[in-house]
Formats: structure tokens, C-alpha cells, sequence
């Protein structure tokens, strides 16, 4: 088995993010360089104007090779057991000869500082196999600045050779959302009888999933997962199908234990060459392009707003005033763009 930093070159990862040759680092990404990709990855989490141009450029070098991977969303509630199903899964998925890359979105980090994943050490076995990649989740940003660098990491694994990209977020309401326009298929993990109505997930959410999964369902609380597994059917049985023509599909696991893993990700593999052939897949993929489009495209027309500071001016002055109620939000939005628009 190869090393698991086998190409690795010391004199470049020496260098600081500000001394790093663009063309360079693509070339050691596309060579499976995982601590470079770890890099590009910190480059593109940066707010600095400089790392800012490098990163574009970065990522215009590696878009043609991104694209091809299946990308996987997975959610629950802290303690649900995700990063135990990602490391079962995981040697599943690698088992077949595939790279594997597991990012994280953390919409605790940027809420309150402190970090629901990334406070524990996660994953360790398969942290030390040398085809997977992960990476915790940014520290800093808002909720969308981390979907965004998590859009952006997922094209550097993809130009690095990951072909299955898992992507995991905190169940508790904010990103999942994120989530349904970052991957191709959306895994939401229960467990039974934790005094369920749901386990606070949001019906919207459980509309968004294509699987859910009972985990903890072992032996000996077989009679609780199959009731829980039962109450779930009722449920999405009343859901109509989604927009791309698929149902929600639901199942019972183990984790801990491994039951039923591998007909998880063999029921995965076989969705998505089913969507493949009937176009949902490419249909998803279409809407979650357009959707980052305007995402970017309402980053890029606020950020103009503090490029000048008499705008910067004008928007802190309306801000207040919406605030105070003397003003209405579309009344003050208007104005804004008036004063970009025609300078008056
Ligand atoms: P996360 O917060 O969703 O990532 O959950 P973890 O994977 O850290 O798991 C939370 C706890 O549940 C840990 O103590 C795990 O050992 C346990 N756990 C995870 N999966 C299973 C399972 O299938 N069965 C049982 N009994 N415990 C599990």
C-alpha cells in the first residue's frame, strides 16, 4: 500500500500561501498530492484580496477536470452517528478502488465559534488510509461563505482523482439546504425511538432526502428501528415524489456494527446510474449550477457595495434607518441601487 503522502514534495509545502506558483500547485493536485490539495483548500477558505486571485485562478485551472465524481450529502443530529456510518461506509466505498474525500459544513462554527464536528476526533481509521481525504470543517465565515469554499474544495478533490466526494453537515436546521445543492444524492440519518416526532428535523429536510437511514438498529434495538423505519414509510409515503422523479427510500442500519452498510452503498451506486440514464441526475446538477450562479452573482453585487465608500456610506446610513422604521426595506433597496446604478 502506498504511503499516504507518497508525493510528497517538501521544498514546495514549505511555502506560504502568498509564495505559492498557481500553475505549480495545480500540477502537485492533479498528481494526488493531498497535502497540496490541502493547501489550494486553505487558499480558497482565504479572505485576502491576493489569495482571493489566486484561487480563482486556481480553480479556472482545475474546473475542466472536476465534475465527475458522485457526490454524497449526509446529515443528522450530533450523536446520530454520521462520522461512525462515514467511516463504515467509507471502507465500503474504498474497498472498490475509489478516492474518497469527506468535507464537512459546520453551521456551529460560524454561529457561535465553537464547533459541533470538529471538537472531537473523528474518523481515525479511515483518516489513515491513503485513498481518502478529509477535511474538517472551515472555522471561520458565515454559513454560505462555508457552502461556497465547500463547492470549492469539492472541484480541487475532484481534479485530485476523488471520485466519491461525502459531504456532511449538522443536522440542526440551517444547512441542509447547502447541502441538497452540493451533492447528487442527500442521506439523512435517525435514530430510533430518541423520543422521535421527527428528532426536530424539519419535514422540509426529511422532503429533501433521497435516503433515510435508521442508524443504532442492532439487535437489540431491532424492534425499535423496525417501528421507527414503519413511522417513516407512513410518513414519506404522503410525500409526493420529488421534482426529479425520485421517492425517498427508507432503511435501518448499524454503524456500530456494519449491518446493512454495504447495501447502502450498493443501493447508492445503483441510484445513481438509474438517475444517470434517466436524466435527473444531469437535471440536478443543471438547477444546483444556476443556483450557484446567483449565489455568487449576490456575493459579487454586495461585496461592490464596500468598494466605495461613499455606497459603503449610503448602506450603513440605510441600514439604520430601516432599523429605526423610517424607512422600508424595498424603499431603501431602491435607493441603494439607484445610487449605483445612476450615481444619484
Ligand atoms: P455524529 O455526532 O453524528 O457524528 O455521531 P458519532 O458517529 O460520533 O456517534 C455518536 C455515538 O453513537 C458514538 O458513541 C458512537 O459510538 C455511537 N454510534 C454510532 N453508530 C452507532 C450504531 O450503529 N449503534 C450504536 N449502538 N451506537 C452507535
Amino acid at each position: 500500500m502506498p504511503e499516504k503522502n507518497q508525493y510528497l514534495n517538501p521544498n514546495f509545502l514549505k511555502k506560504s500561501l502568498s509564495e505559492l506558483n498557481v500553475s505549480e500547485l495545480f500540477q502537485e493536485i492533479r498528481d494526488g498530492n493531498i497535502a497540496s490539495l490541502s493547501k489550494g483548500i486553505t487558499l480558497l477558505e482565504s479572505d485576502l484580496d491576493d489569495h482571493i486571485q489566486k484561487s480563482n485562478e486556481l480553480l479556472k485551472l482545475c474546473l475542466p477536470y472536476s465534475g465527475n465524481s458522485i457526490r454524497i450529502g449526509i446529515t443528522g443530529i450530533p450523536g446520530a452517528g454520521k462520522s461512525t456510518f462515514i467511516e463504515a461506509i467509507g471502507q465500503q466505498i474504498i474497498q472498490g478502488k475509489n478516492k474518497l474525500a469527506v468535507l464537512a459544513i459546520d453551521p456551529s462554527s460560524s454561529l457561535s465559534k465553537g464547533s459541533i464536528l470538529g471538537d472531537k476526533t473523528r474518523m481515525e481509521e479511515l483518516s489513515r488510509m491513503p485513498d481518502v481525504f478529509i477535511r474538517p470543517t472551515p472555522t471561520s465565515g458565515n454559513l454560505g461563505g462555508v457552502a461556497r469554499a465547500t463547492k470549492e474544495s469539492m472541484i480541487l478533490c475532484e481534479a485530485a482523482g476523488f471520485n466519491v466526494i461525502m459531504v456532511e453537515t449538522v443536522g440542526v436546521g440551517q444547512s441542509e439546504i447547502e447541502l441538497h445543492y452540493l451533492t447528487d444524492i442527500f442521506l439523512l440519518l435517525l435514530i430510533p425511538g430518541a423520543g422521535d416526532e421527527l428528532q426536530g428535523i424539519k419535514r422540509g429536510i426529511m422532503e429533501m432526502a433521497d435516503l433515510i437511514l435508521v442508524n443504532k438498529a442492532e439487535k437489540e434495538n431491532a424492534d425499535a428501528a423496525k417501528r421507527a423505519v414503519k413511522q417513516l414509510e407512513n410518513a414519506v409515503h404522503y410525500m409526493s415524489q420529488n421534482k426529479y422523479g425520485r421517492f425517498i427510500h427508507v432503511d435501518a442500519v448499524s454503524a456500530l456494527q456494519g449491518l446493512n452498510i454495504q447495501e447502502t452503498w450498493d443501493k447508492i451506486t445503483k441510484d445513481i446510474s438509474a438517475w444517470k440514464e434517466n436524466h435527473s441526475f444531469s437535471e440536478k446538477r443543471k438547477d444546483q449550477a444556476v443556483y450557484w450562479f446567483d449565489q455568487s452573482l449576490h456575493n459579487g453585487l454586495r461585496n461592490i457595495i464596500h468598494q466605495r465608500n461613499d455606497w459603503q456610506k449610503l448602506y450603513a446610513h440605510l441600514k439604520k434607518e430601516i432599523e429605526s422604521g423610517k424607512t422600508h426595506p424595498f424603499t431603501a433597496a431602491d435607493e441603494m441601487l439607484n445610487k449605483i446604478i445612476n450615481g444619484k
